[in-house]
């Protein structure tokens, strides 16, 4: 069982960062819309640089933007025992155990850089669920509006 968190980062445009730990980084994967419970959704997640630990907790004003820990807790790969492997491979199954986000998912490479995300039609599913309904930060309670006008989190 490894870590993961779910940043909301708003720079030049608003995404959401998805970082699983493996192999003692967190590999990472930017996703436009937000990840989604909703089994009908697939999202674009581009694959990006992996980042150090120290993002499993951090949130705060980042150069021109700012972000927030939008979801975090445990994953663990599925249908393999190789993450590592599986992503140079181009399909990891995985499922997550947050605050919010919960059950199986799927990360498909297309092409190098663009990745599909979606979650499967498990017992954690829920039609129509949209990130953007649930704003606040799970490690202080705050919003990114919050974080870019310096409001202390508690
Ligand atoms: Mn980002």
């Amino acid at each position: 069982m490894s870590r993961f968190v779910v940043q909301r980062h708003r720079a030049r445009r608003l995404h959401y960062d998805l970082r699983l730990e493996m192999g003692g980084v967190l590999a990472s994967w930017a996703v436009p819309k937000g990840p989604t419970l909703d089994p009908g959704a697939r999202l674009l997640a581009v694959h990006v640089d992996d980042h150090g630990l120290a993002e499993l907790e951090l949130e705060g004003v980042v150069g021109t933007g700012d972000k927030i820990v939008w979801d975090r807790g445990t994953w663990t790969p599925a249908k393999t025992d190789d993450p590592l492997r599986a992503v140079a491979e181009g399909e990891l199954h995985f499922d997550l155990a947050g605050e919010k986000l919960a059950g199986r998912f799927v990360l498909v490479r297309r092409d190098p850089k663009n990745w599909l995300l979606v979650h499967k039609n498990d017992g954690h599913a829920v039609r129509g669920w949209d990130p953007e309904s649930f704003p606040r930060s799970v490690l202080s309670g705050r919003t990114n509006e919050e974080v870019a006008a310096g409001i202390i989190g508690g």
